[in-house]
């Protein structure tokens, strides 16, 4: 986690300290009082099935975490960002496909991402007209019968599927 590393104060550029603040050590700019406080990063993925509701779209993924893994489009939320436009913007980067946002279906956490350690936001959503295209960080997309599920799916996006779905 290269955050965890930092040694200077990302407002003022002074160095920062090991100082015991709010129960745990954390780094504190000696200039200007910024405490810097580690937190995940914030997500959102796309549940997204087509129109008939008996398919559902996935991406393979080209990068890590779970790289060459079937999941749900998704990507980290811009600051600016509400959590629905970005699963909007996720799938539309990776799949090119246009989705409604329909329902909250959990927040997953994902502990072992490499780079920083994330609250993923998984949207129930429904994909509008048009063939997906693979784009962005992923290298395939397609559509999966609910009913025959790809085995290499990372995040556990297979057990969550099955568990909200009810699919087997
Ligand atoms: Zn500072």
């Amino acid at each position: 986690m290269p955050h965890q590393h930092a040694t200077h104060c990302p407002l003022c550029g002074f160095r920062l300290e090991g100082t015991q603040w709010e129960g745990r050590q954390r780094p504190r700019c000696q200039a200007c009082g910024f405490v810097y406080f580690f937190n995940p990063a914030s997500a959102a993925a796309g549940l997204v099935l087509d129109a008939s509701g008996g398919r559902v779209l996935l991406v393979r993924r080209r990068i890590e975490p779970h790289k060459g893994c079937w999941a749900f489009p998704a990507g980290y939320q811009e600051i600016d960002e509400e959590p629905p436009a970005a699963v909007r913007r996720e799938v539309r980067e990776e799949t090119g496909l246009e989705v409604e946002v329909q329902s909250l279906v959990d927040v997953v956490w994902v502990g072992d991402d490499p780079r920083k350690p994330a609250n993923v936001i998984i949207y129930l959503c429904r994909a509008g007209e048009g063939e997906p295209q693979a784009a962005s960080d992923v290298s395939e997309v397609a559509w999966f019968p609910l009913s025959d599920l790809p085995l290499d799916m990372g995040f556990g996006n297979r057990e969550l599927i099955q568990r909200v779905l009810g699919q087997e």
